[in-house]
C-alpha cells in the first residue's frame, strides 16, 4: 500500500526524559485530534513527534504549540538527554537517573558545542538508555556513577571510553562539566565526541581532565 501521506515531522521539545504530566498528554491528545494528524511517534530520544501533516496544518500546530519555525541553537546546551525511570520508579534501579537527566538538561557552558551532544543515563547496569553509546553516558553502579565519553550509534558506531567510575552525584555532574568546556574549547567545529575522542585519544583526556 502507498503511503500517501507528506514525509514532513515536527518534534515537541524540552519534554524532560519522556515524562509527561496528564494535562500534557490531554493537551497532545486534543490538538492530535484537531489536526487530525496522521501519525503521533515517540523517538529514540524520548520526545513526540508529530508526523505526516500537510505543511498548513503543521505550520498552525507549530504555532499552537509555540515551536519555533526554524530551530533555536541551544549549542550552549547538550541536543537531549535521554534517562531511564531509575530508582524512583524502576526495581532495578540504583540511581536516580531521572534526577540526573536534569542536572545535565541544564549545564551551563562556557560557549557553544562543537556538535551534537546525545546523553544517555541509565539507573543500573543494564544500561536501559545505550549509555555506552551515547556522546555522554553515565550508568550507575554499586559505588556509584560511571562516566563514559564518546559513544556513537550512527554509520560509524563507536563504545564511549570510561573516563571515571565510581562517582557521587555531585562529582559525575562537574565532570560532565569539565569534559564537555574540553571538548568544546579543544575539538574542530562539527567533530562528533567519537571522532574527537578517536584523534586525541582516552588517556589524553583522562590527563587532561583529571590530571
Ligand atoms: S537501566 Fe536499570 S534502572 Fe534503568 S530502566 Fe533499565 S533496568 Fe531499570
Amino acid at each position: 500500500m502507498t503511503n500517501q501521506h507528506p514525509k514532513t515531522f515536527i518534534v515537541l521539545p524540552d519534554i524532560h526524559a519522556g515524562m509527561l504530566s496528564p494535562e500534557a498528554l490531554e493537551q497532545i491528545s486534543a490538538l492530535v485530534k484537531k489536526y487530525q494528524v496522521p501519525m503521533t511517534k515517540i523517538t529514540g530520544a524520548q520526545r513526540v513527534a508529530f508526523l505526516g501533516m500537510e505543511e498548513a496544518k503543521l505550520s498552525q500546530l507549530q504555532d499552537e504549540l509555540k515551536i519555533p519555525k526554524t530551530p533555536p541553537h541551544h549549542r550552549n546546551r547538550v541536543h537531549y538527554v535521554q534517562a531511564c525511570p531509575g530508582e524512583t520508579w524502576c526495581k532495578y534501579g540504583i540511581g536516580d537517573a531521572l534526577t540526573m537527566g536534569k542536572r545535565i538538561a541544564g549545564l551551563d557552558l562556557d560557549g557553544p558545542l562543537p556538535a551534537k551532544v546525545k546523553v544517555g543515563i541509565s539507573g543500573c547496569r543494564m544500561c536501559c538508555c545505550e549509555s555506552w553509546m551515547r556522546d555522554v553516558g553515565l550508568a550507575t553502579e554499586k559505588k556509584g556513577w560511571r562516566f563514559t565519553f564518546g559513544g556513537n550509534a550512527a554509520g560509524n558506531p563507536r563504545i564511549g571510553d570510561l573516563i571515571a567510575a565510581g562517582l557521587s552525584d555531585d562529582e559525575a555532574v562537574e565532570l560532565i562539566r569539565k569534559t564537555l568546556n574540553y571538548y568544546l574549547k579543544t575539538a574542530p567545529f562539527k567533530s562528533r565526541t567519537a571522532r574527537f575522542i578517536q584523534r586525541i585519544g582516552a588517556d589524553e583526556l583522562r590527563r587532561a581532565l583529571l590530571g
